[in-house]
């Protein structure tokens, strides 16, 4: 017999910001299903009305397209599957393994309708992909409600039902479903449902070992965050792998398609994961680094101007690519007017030459004036931050780095903050960059 197809599912209910935890719950049901050849899924669990928000979908559908997890026409929404539910509601209370059960709704003395499963009280193992094997006794669990009336389900019988009518194989989920589990699988068994394999992912905490949490942790704990922080697709997926999960290898920095091949379930620890946002910003650079020449200039000059072409905009990149771990570093540099020297010739007090406010101008005067000596050298065709740095490096090691370096960057950038003078020189290029020294030179004449 051919071997069934696997068939995953992302399941979110719409009633909160789309959580890191859940992309990764997203990211491991889908290189699992990829990687055998099989399908994933994405289920709208919209069975809470109270609690579900449009616009919490919407942000769903948009993270999971963002991130490129392609789940064809396989989208459902529990909300306009009720007539299904009902149909296997009503046969459960036809062959007696739930009944309607009037209840007092203990604030309002009122009396209500609710379904209760029948519960066979047994004991149940099931196999974990993550756990192995996990037993539990459902006997405390007593007659659980399945849903609100007969034209109600709830949320555990919609997943039991969704599960099987979606032929799901694996049930890849977080941890804190794995107590539901004993009761979706006595639901399975009375419908006559097959069990799938579990997974449960260990929680994501942070530093502290906390529960990632909105409450606590605010929009750091969303997708949009991120996104809006500038980093790359391909950074923000290999660093959520590695949360509770790695290659057993020195490898840490992994495409999306090698992700596909290398992600192996059954390496998932049990353990909490711990979020750090510096490792994320540091892998993030990684992806930066290894972007196509093309998209990253595309990038640069979305941010920073498209008028910046060319080879300025070929030493840009090498500047910006140093010195960034997310897109949004740069928005932030481009804002706070690091990068002003690009476009501007810098406006600064003299003052600002001196190397650690000391020093007298007579000496910054013949340093700068030596440095444009040597630097005349250099054709301008050859002006990288290797030849500037070869021709005054000697001069400057033997008079005082910090004497000769300081005042010469600040000429050419007037910041507190650049990149060292040789890579500004090559991307001011020789005309400009003896110009500036020249203008240094006037205001401490
Ligand atoms: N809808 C559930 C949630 O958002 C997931 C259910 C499941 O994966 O089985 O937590």
């Amino acid at each position: 017999m051919p071997e069934k197809k696997i068939k995953t599912r992302f399941a979110p209910s719409p009633t909160g910001l789309l959580h890191v935890g859940g992309i990764r719950t997203a990211l491991f049901s889908y290189f699992f299903a990829k990687q055998h050849g099989g399908e994933f899924l994405l289920r709208i669990e919209d069975t809470d009305k109270e609690r579900n928000k449009p616009e919490h979908e919407k942000e769903i559908i948009f993270g999971i397209d963002w991130l490129g997890l392609d789940y064809g026409p396989t989208f459902f929404r529990q909300s306009e599957r009720t007539e299904v539910y009902n149909g296997y509601l009503k046969k459960l209370v036809d062959s007696g393994n739930a009944y309607i059960s009037k209840e007092e709704i203990k604030e309002e003395g009122q009396r209500a309708e609710v379904v209760r499963f029948k519960n066979p009280n047994k004991s149940i193992t099931f196999t974990d992909l993550v756990r192995g094997d996990v037993t539990f006794d459902t006997t405390e669990l007593g007659d659980f409600v399945i849903a609100k009336s007969m034209t109600e389900p709830l949320y555990h019988l919609a997943v039991v039902i969704d599960d099987y009518e979606m032929e799901i194989t694996h049930v890849v989920r977080a941890e804190e479903h794995l107590s539901n589990t004993p009761r979706q699988i006595l639901i399975q068994e009375a419908i006559g449902a097959p069990r799938p394999v579990y997974a449960h992912l260990p929680l994501i905490l942070d530093d502290q070992r906390a529960k990632l949490s909105k409450r606590k942790h605010g929009e750091k704990v969303s997708l949009k965050y991120y996104i809006e922080q500038g980093f790359l697709r391909d950074g923000l997926v290999n660093y959520l792998t590695l949360l509770g999960w790695n290659p057993g290898t020195e490898q840490e920095i992994f495409s999306f398609d090698e992700l596909i091949q290398a992600f192996d379930i059954s390496k998932v620890q049990k353990s909490g994961a711990i979020f750090s946002e510096e490792k994320m910003r540091w892998i993030n650079k990684q992806h930066i680094g290894r972007l196509p020449k093309e998209e990253l200039y595309a990038r640069i000059q979305e941010i920073i101007g498209q008028d910046i072409t060319g080879e300025k905009l070929e030493k840009v990149a090498e500047i910006v690519k140093e010195r960034i771990q997310t897109f949004g570093d740069l928005k932030l540099m481009k804002e706070q007017g690091e990068l002003d020297y690009i476009f501007h010739e810098p406006e600064y007090q003299k003052e600002s030459l001196l190397f650690k406010g000391k020093g007298d101008f007579a000496l910054i005067k013949t340093h700068l004036e030596k440095a444009i000596s040597f630097l005349e050298t250099i054709p301008e065709s050859e002006f990288s931050a290797e030849k500037v740095k070869a021709a005054i490096w000697d001069y400057a090691s033997e008079v005082g780095r910090g004497d000769v370096l300081w005042p010469m960057r600040f000429a050419l950038s007037g910041k507190e903050k650049s990149p060292d003078p040789f890579a500004l020189s090559a991307l001011l290029g020789k005309k400009t960059t003896i110009a500036r020294l020249h203008m240094a030179i006037e205001k401490v004449s």
